[in-house]
């Protein structure tokens, strides 16, 4: 049994404690935190990376929801908390993802956490990348599979272990298109071919891909042309679709078993009206705007080419998230804080989120930031003290 307080002193002196810091104001990609009402912040910490969460088709959808069927959906989807919308959003977003079905969750987390334990137990195989997502992990675990960790994108081990323990039970492979604190890219096509190669189920989450990736917003999957391949394509709906909820598509027979399966699908309420409705609103506008992503690429690569002016190269990565390593969580938070000085609100990542001694500030782009914020950003990170770079 852990020590509570104990724990909690051990984490502060380690500079590992987290805490609670409410906005009290938001909007046009910048805060006000509680305690610095006088300070508005640039905000480099969101996901919210189309600036979809303000867009006004979504809060139109939204309020159209709830004046028609309230707050709350009022049931689980099996029951009677069942909505068309529910219905409509699902077939958008297999659409999207180019595959035949979709079914809704909660959140990511849920999803995850519902999705694997359906597809593997006890005597079965899951290969999941050392830096995938905390959700994808606790899914594993859950399903009491036996769970085999490679090395983060290193497909050559993956084949040897593959060579090495794949046996005749069901054998899952789990990435992630775009690693969430690396913001670096799985090479899906290679991936492709090992699942074949050795009959596994390929899921890929596509958290920070689906809407910012691919010709019509369909992520890395769409972008590398896998869609077909990949039999379980999640994502979430918190992130650059601007809402709340996620998703996993995948063939018909797979999503008929999943929502007879997935427990977090079965046993928790349907997404909400309203939620639902701006999903559904972001979908359509990912793929009929396909602007919103060219000006985040635009923003992206004005942004890394001053870093790249100031020292900085490859490890700025080729996504929308850009992570500045720092070192020890000490370190990181103490940047983070003189950045916040300088009017950036960007968050230090620190273990367990992230292995130990590779801390970091997380720098994730938004459609929100105009040249002038990312210029401010990029001098004040370039003229921190001490830079590890
Ligand atoms: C954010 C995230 C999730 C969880 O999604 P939520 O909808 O926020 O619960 C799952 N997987 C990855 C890779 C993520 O980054």
């Amino acid at each position: 049994m852990v020590d509570v307080k104990i724990w909690l002193n051990q984490q502060q002196v380690s500079g590992g404690l987290r805490s609670l810091r409410p906005v009290i104001r938001r909007g046009k990609g910048r805060l006000t935190l509680a305690g610095d009402e006088a300070r508005e912040l640039i905000d480099f910490s969101s996901n919210d990376y189309l600036a979809l969460a303000e867009h006004p088709a979504l809060i139109a959808a939204a309020q159209e929801a709830l004046g028609r069927f309230g707050a709350g959906s009022g049931a689980a989807r099996l029951m009677s908390g069942d909505l068309a919308l529910h219905h409509e959003l699902e077939e958008a977003v297999a659409q999207l993802k180019g595959k035949e079905a979709a079914l809704t969750f909660g959140s990511g987390y849920l999803a995850n956490a519902g999705i694997i334990p359906a597809l593997a137990a006890r005597h079965d195989l899951i290969f999941s990348d050392r830096l995938n997502h905390a959700s994808i992990h606790d899914g594993c675990r859950l399903s009491g599979a036996r769970l085999i960790r490679f090395r983060h994108n290193d497909l050559n081990q993956l084949e040897d272990l593959l060579k090495e323990k794949r046996g005749t039970g069901t054998a899952l492979i789990v990435v992630e298109s775009i690693y969430s604190m690396d913001g670096d890219r799985c090479p899906l096509r290679e991936l492709v071919q090992l699942k074949e190669r050795f009959g596994c189920l390929l899921m890929v989450d596509e958290a920070h891909a689906t809407g910012v990736f691919g010709e019509n917003g369909g992520g890395v999957i769409e972008e590398d042309g896998v869609s077909e391949a990949v039999d379980l394509a999640m994502g979430t709906f918190g992130k650059a679709l601007g809402s709340y909820g996620a998703y996993v598509a995948g063939n018909r027979e797979m999503i008929d078993y999943l929502l007879n399966r997935a427990r977090s699908f079965v046993f928790s309420t349907a997404l909400p009206p309203a939620v639902t409705a701006a999903s559904l609103a972001a979908v359509r506008l990912i793929r009929q705007e396909p602007e919103l992503r060219r000006e985040l690429h635009a923003k992206i690569a004005f942004f890394k080419a001053l870093l790249q002016a100031g020292g900085y190269g490859a490890e700025l990565g080729p996504s929308q998230i850009i992570p500045i390593l720092v070192g020890e969580s000490g370190a990181a938070l103490a940047k983070a804080e003189q950045l916040r000085q300088q009017g950036i609100f960007v968050t230090a990542i620190r273990p367990p989120t992230v292995p130990k001694g590779t801390a970091r500030l997380r720098f994730s782009l938004t459609r929100h930031h105009s040249p002038a914020d990312l210029a401010q950003a990029a001098k004040a990170l370039l003229e921190l003290p001490g830079r590890a770079g």
